[in-house]
């Protein structure tokens, strides 16, 4: 339309659409539907029960049904809905005056093309080209008002929705057929309202079938060494946006890129054309998309509640507050992200202890409930701690629950630790050995206390030499099941995931996210 006398393109081609839709749609009406006195719904539909019944042209009951509604619409809608519904009321209702003119004999007969008694064929084919017309029409943002009207005016004081009220509408216009007694006696009435209601249904279906076909997207996903190429293609030609994935190949194990697009199906040979054309030997996959939603496709157009008391029941419930018993960040990090938002967890400094908590118990286990003990006793809160040591076979599971100060006499450091560790196991052909990790946890629930201990270990061998930079403590000495390089080669993201510690948290978490009060 006009805006402020500049032409949008996209303007003059939904124009454009909508225009070649309302020739097909009265084409169809004039060819299909009247000749054979059929009805449907909508304002159309009303307007050609008022013809056969009355004799006034559809077209002149089109028209003022439609400046009726379009002065209730104006006062209750506003302009901006009206300009494209405007021209498609005035439009059609002069192409239906024309397309009778242009298929009607001389004297104003209607011609029925496929023939007497194709009623049924004829109202097939017709509502075919109508419902697909509507789609057109839809498409394009237009709307061959009438009903639609009506619906737009429900749904802003009502909640029913355009579908629910167009269908409520279709059915009293053609359910009128069995009070016109032109139409004959009841039987033939009632003939007219079953054609009338397959009309409506065969129309709807093709207004779905259409608009869906033109929304459809598929997703691509391209495996190509030139993918820069193709993506740059894709990108400049097409006008959509391209995510490319960092892959590895399995069996190659190189490293590549996955270039993933999401187009309109209509769009999907030129897709394929241009990868083609790049790469003979790209490896391509190409899938149905279900729903598509952003930028150059649909809106989402789900209502979005945001009212905070909608949150979801399991949120609703109070935050929990637990201690840890560290001042240990990276322990902390760890265990607030696998926690997520329903827990907050408070470190030892947060509480304000500076206390050399004992760690005096004979085992893993006592340290780690020792430690909790202490918090709960002294804070009364819900806490929890944990304990590591490293179990080596050969040295009867030394260094154990003196891991942290093995080598006390040469100032408890790591790397002490290490060398005595290793010379400790020269000459030694088992050098299997494990990291263990317990949490102990006490917290009160429905007023009793509740205490647990949750174990997470890794299996694994002591190394011959040190190896690697990354981690800390004994990380350059233990090389882990399954693997060859030690826990100070793999990289600090895969021991995080495998870890001892890792395993023992995973048991903490699940406990106390299914207990969440
Ligand atoms: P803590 O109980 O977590 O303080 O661990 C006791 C000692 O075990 C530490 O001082 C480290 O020397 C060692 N340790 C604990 N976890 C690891 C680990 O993941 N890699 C290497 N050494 C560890």
């Amino acid at each position: 339309m006009l805006n402020g006398l500049k032409i949008n393109k996209n303007e003059v081609k939904d124009y454009v659409f909508i225009t070649i839709g309302l020739v097909l749609f009265s084409f169809a009406w004039a060819v299909f539907l009247l000749p054979y006195e059929l009805v449907t719904g909508g304002v159309t539909g009303l307007s050609a029960i008022v013809f056969y019944a009355t004799g006034i042209p559809i077209e002149v009951t089109y028209f003022l049904i439609n400046v009726a509604l379009l002065v209730v619409a104006l006062r209750v809608l506003g302009f901006k809905f009206m300009v494209k519904t405007v021209y498609a009321i005035f439009m059609l209702s002069f192409l239906l005056w024309a397309m009778q003119k242009l298929v009607t004999t001389p004297e104003g007969e209607f011609v029925q093309i496929l023939g007497p008694g194709q009623e049924f064929m004829s109202l097939v084919l017709g509502c075919m080209i109508t419902g697909s017309c509507l789609a057109i029409v839809f498409l394009h943002n237009g709307s061959t008002g009438g009903t639609d009207i009506v619906a737009a005016v429900v749904n802003k004081f009502h909640n029913y929705s355009l579908g629910q009220t167009l269908i409520f509408i279709d059915l009293l216009i053609i359910g009128s057929c069995l009070f016109i007694p032109t139409f004959g006696d009841y039987i033939e009435r009632c003939h007219k309202v079953v054609f009338g209601l397959c009309t409506m249904g065969i129309e709807c279906f093709m207004l779905d079938y259409v608009m869906n076909a033109r929304r459809e997207s598929v997703q691509f996903m391209i495996f190509s060494r030139k993918h820069a190429q193709i993506a740059h293609a894709i990108g400049t030609q097409l006008g959509r946006g391209i995510t490319i994935l960092d892959g590895h190949g399995w069996y190659t194990g190189n490293e590549m890129k996955v270039l993933c697009i999401i187009t309109k199906k209509y769009e999907s040979v030129q897709v394929l054309r241009i990868v083609k054309s790049i790469d003979r030997n790209a490896f391509v996959s190409q899938g149905s998309v279900v729903g598509t939603y952003g930028e150059g496709f649909d809106q989402i157009k789900v209502k979005v509640n945001n009212n905070k008391n909608d949150i979801h029941p399991s949120l609703k419930k109070k935050k929990m507050k637990i201690v840890f018993a560290t001042n240990n960040a990276h322990k902390l990090e760890e265990i607030r992200d696998i926690l997520g938002p329903r827990a907050e967890v408070l470190s030892l400094a947060d509480i304000g202890c500076h206390d050399d908590i004992p760690e005096t118990a004979g085992t893993i286990e006592g340290n780690a409930m020792m430690k909790a003990r202490y918090i709960r006793d002294k804070y009364n809160v819900d806490c929890f701690a944990d304990d590591t040591g490293l179990e080596v076979d050969a040295l009867g599971g030394e260094p154990g629950v003196h891991s942290a100060r093995y080598a006390e006499g040469e100032g408890h450091d790591s790397e002490a630790n290490m060398r005595k560790l290793l010379s400790k196991m020269e000459g030694k052909t088992d050098r299997s050995a494990r990291f263990r990790t317990v949490i102990a946890l006490i917290r009160t629930i429905n007023g009793q206390e509740d205490v647990h201990l949750f174990e997470g270990k890794i299996e694994g061998e002591i190394a011959l030499e040190k190896r690697g930079e990354e981690g800390f403590g004994y990380d350059p000495i233990f090389v882990p099941e399954g693997y060859t390089e030690s826990f100070a080669e793999i990289g600090n993201e895969l021991k995080n995931k495998i870890s001892h510690r890792a395993r023992a948290v995973a048991k903490l978490a699940a406990c106390l996210l299914s207990t969440a009060r």
